[in-house]
């Protein structure tokens, strides 16, 4: 589904990314983890094309976004091929002048182009899967955090993307309303949808994925199981970096 080698991302002189190799099977789950400013957001931002890699390359189901012999691929193809892909971020981003049901049509809309009935019905059916469906024409400034990161990975699903990315999508919310969130992701989970999560619930992130990622100063320290890298992880950093979280 995503193949990612070699990838770097600098801002200006500042090396974000470096040298990140990933590959992501249809149904797998990675988790990635790592301490604050460790590139894990700008990761995900250039696989979405967010952000525009430095060098590397990305494959996503098999074509390319961003090659590494340095041959442009052309910008709508680019979107065409990270339309596969749906993100959803830690402050939810939805649109504050529209009710919880528009924030979920839009993109079928506007960028699918289906009808205004059709997106309705599957905006109503999505909604009520991330059980919001008497919420929905609720504006966001009115839901819980909670309510609007559900509603998010509604906006997210209603583009019938391939692969879903989540960037630390519980970070902002008071603890009592991040299980509702994490149990949508399960539910989505349960259903082999192909997901890169960030995360700091390590909990989440042990039960759910098949992969860990650790990210540190921009590289890949070490991916593995949940059980080896949270039981018997190779590096020093990784072990204190779970020793202060857990
Ligand atoms: P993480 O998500 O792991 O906390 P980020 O990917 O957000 O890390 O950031 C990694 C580093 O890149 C940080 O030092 C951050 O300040 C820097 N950075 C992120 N985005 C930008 C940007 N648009 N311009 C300049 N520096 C950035
Ligand atoms: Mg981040």
């Amino acid at each position: 589904m995503i193949e990612v080698e070699g990838l770097c991302k600098s801002f200006g002189t500042l090396e974000v990314v470096k040298n990140v190799n990933l590959t992501v099977r249809k149904g797998e789950i990675y988790s990635i983890i790592g301490p604050s400013g460790s590139g894990k957001s700008t990761l995900l931002r250039t696989l979405i094309h967010l952000e525009k890699a430095s060098s590397g390359s990305i494959r996503i189901e098999g074509k390319e976004i961003l090659n590494e012999n340095g041959t442009p691929v052309h910008e709508s193809k680019i979107r065409q091929r990270c339309r596969k892909l749906g993100m959803v971020f830690q402050n939810f981003n939805l649109f504050p002048h529209m009710t919880a049901l528009e924030n979920v049509i839009e993109g079928p809309l506007t960028v699918l182009k289906v009808s205004k009935a059709e997106a309705l019905k599957k905006g109503e059916a999505l909604l009520a899967k991330v059980g919001l469906a008497d919420q929905k024409d609720q504006y966001p400034c009115t839901l819980s955090g909670g309510q609007k990161q559900r509603v998010a990975i509604a906006r997210a699903m209603a583009m019938e993307p391939d692969i879903m990315l989540f960037d630390e999508p519980t970070s902002a919310l008071d603890p009592e309303l991040i299980g509702e969130v994490l149990s949508v992701i399960k539910k989505l989970a349960s259903e082999h949808m192909t997901m890169i999560v960030v995360t700091h619930e390590m909990g989440f992130a042990r039960e759910v994925s098949d992969q860990i990622v650790f990210m540190d100063e921009g590289c890949i320290l070490e991916k593995a199981s949940p059980d080896k890298l949270f039981n018997n992880p190779d590096h020093p950093r990784i072990k204190t970096f779970l020793e202060k979280m857990i």
